[in-house]
């Protein structure tokens, strides 16, 4: 695999040329550019139909890197699942080196104690290792400007935390252009969203990691509440991330 893919191109002449791009026009210089070595990061969330959506649109067989870090929701592994079938996804599925039952034996709840080592452990390392054996050079990501104040300033073009490119296609995008793209192509929301959830990760017990989010809240905000962390830290980079 390529190191710092990134160093190649001029990030924020990129950036501020996809400014003014649909995520569509985005997504096809990612595929021109990288081919088969480009691939989208979903976590399943509230609205992640969207990027799914709009990344096979411009190429069918895109991989697309997804966790299960084994304290998932049923509901997001059923509605994963059913969106695979339903779009033709070429779904790569990866996991932690330990099982959750052998997480917890080892290291016990340390999502109670330390969630920034749990989600090291359980989504850091399996995605780092997914971009490595996939042979990633960019990934897509559906991360949205409006959806917390640590993503507020995201830049379309960033480097990553191992030099490769990751764009941002919907990074300007509002609740709004998200709920009337979902309407217009008949494609559902999280079947959790409507309980609230409007940002949905791990759910290793209830109260931890994933919270419902009251009115007027920022969407993120129901992740890791009580801590100082709103990052699992797959958007978290060394340097030229923008956030
Ligand atoms: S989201 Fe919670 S359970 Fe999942 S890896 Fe992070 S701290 Fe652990």
């Amino acid at each position: 695999m390529a190191t710092e893919v990134v160093s190649a191109y001029d990030l924020d002449a990129l950036s501020a040329d996809f400014e003014n791009r649909h995520a569509l026009e985005i997504i096809q210089w990612a595929v021109d550019e990288f081919g088969d070595d480009l691939a989208l990061s979903s976590s399943f969330g509230a609205d992640s139909a969207v990027m799914l959506h709009l990344a096979t649109r411009v190429k069918p067989d895109i991989k697309v890197i997804t966790l299960d870090t084994g304290f998932l929701f049923p509901e997001t592994v059923r509605w994963r699942d059913e969106l695979a079938r339903q779009l033709g996804l070429n779904l790569c599925i990866y996991r932690p080196a330990l099982s959750a039952e052998e997480f917890v034996a080892e290291h016990g709840k340390m999502w109670r104690s330390s969630p920034d080592s749990c989600c090291a452990f359980n989504k850091r390392e399996p995605f780092n290792r997914a971009k490595k054996e996939l042979g990633i050079k960019c990934w897509l990501t559906g991360i949205r400007r409006e959806q917390s104040i640590t993503r507020r300033t995201a830049a379309i073009a960033q480097r990553d935390n191992l030099g490769l490119m990751k764009l941002c296609p919907i990074a300007r995008w509002t609740a709004k252009d998200v709920h009337y793209y979902l309407l217009e192509n008949g494609l559902p929301y999280h079947p959790l969203r409507e309980q609230g959830f409007l940002s949905i990760g791990c759910c290793p017990e209830e109260g931890y990691c994933t919270s419902k989010v009251k009115p007027g809240e920022d969407p993120r905000s129901g992740r890791w509440a009580g801590f100082d962390k709103t990052e699992c830290g797959l958007h978290v980079h060394d340097q030229g991330s923008g956030i």
